[in-house]
């Protein structure tokens, strides 16, 4: 029989071989690696530089170059972090600047791509540069990973991405979604024609041409009319600072319970559509239940003549395994629509800005996701995005809501990374 000794440590409990503890000198393995960890990082500790990259007489122009530079993780560097936010350094650019950045991304588009690609990511989001002339190269390398780059297309390369889809490029499914960011008259005449003559490749897509436009947040309905997918103006959502600000309700309980678990729903949000600019209504509310929603690709809800939410017997009242735990409830908060900001700011799923909003074209925390219309069949419009984690810490995921106007029926879904 084998006699163990106990390790050294006297906070391990772990029983060792006699020759294990003749080799390290009485510890077992873990408690020697665990040390070897330590000290290595104690040394690490001792040696790491703080390297400040951020001199305060430099250009905003090259804080925003260095900040968005990648940098290879080194664990002797810490880097400090720059002093302004990039949105902020972006704002201070003259028209001269952007155009400098503009070219710098087009010079490391192949060199150093990741580097293009952060300063493209945010030039298209926060500015109002044009950014035509990035699309010839990226037209030259078959690079069709920015989709919403295509939106600055003119009809030159509009007519190269048509001619690219009917001859199945390579890229040809990104390709779809570039042309269809594209979103001008060609376009959609384009897509159009493809209703009725696909081109070869496309006769069993692997998605139906609507769902391809989707992407760019609009489709072309049966009788091959433009609809966009969104609401405009786009405003955000955020926590209340003032007590005269009108709260949404985020999280308010309602008098109706939920068939599923019995929990009562809860108001997402309480929005005034004729306010907000978008069509003659005067209340749609969002309906949820947090414990349910989250576990069902979609729930629909039914506006009455007030505008108020309810169940809709379109849901599958099927029970899920997950019983509701009230106390594991999400908090509420009072949220208030806020400042507005361009339909597409915060849409890039790359850029990680606080996203919560009404209107606009939402943030995808997984892929994109239009529900049709549980009575009409049409693809319902996407009105509103909650994200979780911009109010209360410890919980997480996005709810996205939808309307299809014309039945008054409402949708809810959530995604979690
Ligand atoms: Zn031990
Ligand atoms: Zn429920
Ligand atoms: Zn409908």
């Amino acid at each position: 029989m084998i006699v163990r000794i106990p390790c050294s440590n006297p906070n391990c409990n772990h029983l060792i071989l006699p020759e294990t503890a003749a080799a390290t000198g009485g510890q077992c393995r873990p408690c020697v690696n665990a040390e070897q960890r330590k000290a290595y990082l104690a040394e690490i500790e001792r040696n790491r530089k703080e390297v400040n990259l951020y001199d305060p007489h430099d250009s905003a122009l090259n804080w925003l170059k260095l900040s968005l530079t990648p940098r290879k993780h080194d664990p002797l560097i810490s880097y400090t972090a720059c002093p302004k936010t990039r949105q902020q350094l972006l704002a201070r650019l003259n028209p001269n600047e952007l155009d400098e950045l503009r070219d710098t991304a087009i010079a490391n588009l192949i060199e150093n791509p990741h580097f293009a690609e952060n300063i493209l990511r945010y030039l298209s989001s926060f500015t109002q540069l044009n950014l035509l002339p990035v699309l010839p190269y990226l037209l030259n390398n078959h690079d069709y990973s920015f989709e919403q780059l295509f939106r600055y297309a003119d009809n030159a390369i509009t007519e190269k991405l048509i001619e690219r889809v009917e001859q199945a490029d390579e890229y040809q499914n990104l390709c779809l979604i570039a042309l269809a960011w594209v979103n001008t008259p060609q376009a959609h005449q384009a897509f159009l024609k493809w209703q009725t003559q696909p081109p070869a490749w496309l006769k069993q897509p692997s998605l139906p041409l609507n769902q391809y436009t989707a992407y760019a947040h609009w489709q072309l309905d049966t009788l091959g009319n433009y609809q966009p997918l969104t609401f405009e103006p786009c405003y955000a959502i955020r926590v209340r600072s003032t007590v005269e600000q009108t709260a949404i309700g985020y999280l308010d309980k309602t008098l109706e319970a939920c068939p599923c678990c019995t929990m009562p729903l809860e108001t997402l949000a309480r929005i005034n559509p004729s306010q907000l600019g978008w069509v003659t209504a005067a209340q749609w509310e969002f309906l949820v239940c947090q414990y349910c929603t989250p576990f069902q690709e979609v729930t629909f809800f039914e506006l009455d003549a007030q505008g108020c939410g309810h169940w809709s017997s379109y849901n599958a009242t099927t029970h899920h395994s997950n019983t509701a735990d009230p106390e594991s409830a999400w908090e509420a908060f009072d949220l208030v629509i806020a400042e507005q900001r361009p339909a597409i700011e915060r849409s890039d799923q790359f850029l990680p800005e606080d996203y919560s909003q009404v209107g606009g074209f939402p943030h995808w925390v997984q892929d994109c996701y239009y529900p049709n219309c549980p009575q009409c069949t049409q693809t319902m419009q996407f009105t509103a995005q909650l994200a979780t984690d911009e109010f209360s810490s410890g919980v997480e995921g996005t709810f996205y809501t939808y309307i299809c106007v014309n039945c008054s029926i409402t949708a809810s879904h959530y995604q979690q990374t």
